[in-house]
C-alpha cells in the first residue's frame, strides 16, 4: 500500500486543487491568497491605524480556505468576535517578479467579490503580543468569493460601489476609488516581494464599518461592475 510507484508517487492521495468557478464556465485553480492590509483610509483609522500612504504590507489566507458558490460560513472555533470585511479580490492569469506598475493589469484574469472573514479577538491579540496573524485570518472557510469575472468581460473596475449588508441593513459601503493602493501598486508592489504566478489572488483591503456576526446571520456583497456574494453564518 505504501510501495511507490510511477502512476501515484504520493505516499497519500493529494488534496484537490482549490479553486473558484469562473462566469461562463472553468474553474480558476487558486495558489495563493495574498491579502492588503489597512487599504481605504477610514478603515485604517477605524482600526486605530495611519490613514496616509505608509507603505502597503501583506499577510495571506491559505489556498483552502475558499468558500465558493455562496455556500453557508461556519461559524469558526475559538472566537466570540468574528468580523467581515468585503474586498474586491484580483485573480491573476499570469505571474513575474518585479513587474512595473504600466505592465502590471497584463497579469489580470478577472476579479471577484470576496470577504476577508476574520477572528478579530486573536487577530488583536496578536497585534498586541507582536504574534503572526494566522489564527486570525487563515481559519477555515476564511475566504468567501464569488464567481470570478473575466477581465476580458468587465475590464479593470477601478471607480463603482463596494458593499456589504448583514440581514438586509448596509453595513460597508464605499467606492472603489478610495482604494489608497490601487490594483496595478498592489501587483507591482507585491511581485518586488514574491514571485508571483497564475493562480495568485489578493484581496485588496476592505472599506470602513466592518463588525461582528453571529449565527444565522445573513452576508450580502455587491462591487459595482464585478457582482455579488451571499453567505450564511451557521
Ligand atoms: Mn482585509
Amino acid at each position: 500500500m505504501n510501495a511507490l510507484n510511477k502512476d501515484q508517487p504520493y505516499v497519500f492521495e493529494p488534496a484537490p486543487v482549490a479553486s473558484v468557478p469562473v462566469r461562463g464556465g472553468g474553474l480558476f485553480p487558486v495558489r495563493r491568497i495574498y491579502c492588503v492590509g489597512r487599504n481605504y483610509a477610514a478603515h485604517a483609522l477605524e482600526m486605530g491605524g495611519d490613514p496616509t500612504r505608509e507603505p502597503p504590507f501583506f499577510f495571506q489566507k491559505n489556498p483552502n480556505n475558499v468558500l465558493t458558490q455562496n455556500k453557508d460560513f461556519p461559524y469558526p472555533s475559538g472566537s466570540n468576535n468574528v468580523h467581515h470585511e468585503i474586498e474586491l479580490v484580483v485573480a491573476l492569469g499570469k505571474g513575474g517578479v518585479n513587474i512595473p506598475l504600466d505592465k502590471a493589469l497584463n497579469c489580470v484574469f478577472g476579479y471577484a467579490v470576496g470577504i476577508d472573514m476574520t477572528r478579530r479577538d486573536l487577530q488583536d491579540q496578536a497585534k498586541k503580543t507582536g504574534r503572526p496573524w494566522e489564527a486570525g485570518k487563515a481559519f477555515e472557510c476564511s475566504a468567501p468569493i464569488s464567481e470570478i469575472v473575466p477581465s476580458s468581460e468587465v475590464g479593470h473596475p477601478s471607480e463603482g460601489e463596494i458593499s456589504l449588508k448583514v440581514n438586509g441593513q448596509i453595513r460597508q459601503t464605499s467606492d472603489l476609488d478610495k482604494l489608497i493602493w490601487k490594483v496595478p501598486e498592489m501587483i507591482s508592489y507585491l511581485s518586488n516581494l514574491f514571485e508571483l504566478q497564475p493562480g495568485d489572488l489578493i484581496m485588496s483591503g476592505t472599506p470602513e464599518g466592518v463588525g461582528a456576526v453571529v449565527r444565522g446571520d445573513l452576508m450580502e456583497g455587491f462591487i459595482a461592475g464585478v457582482g455579488s456574494i451571499k453567505t450564511r453564518v451557521v
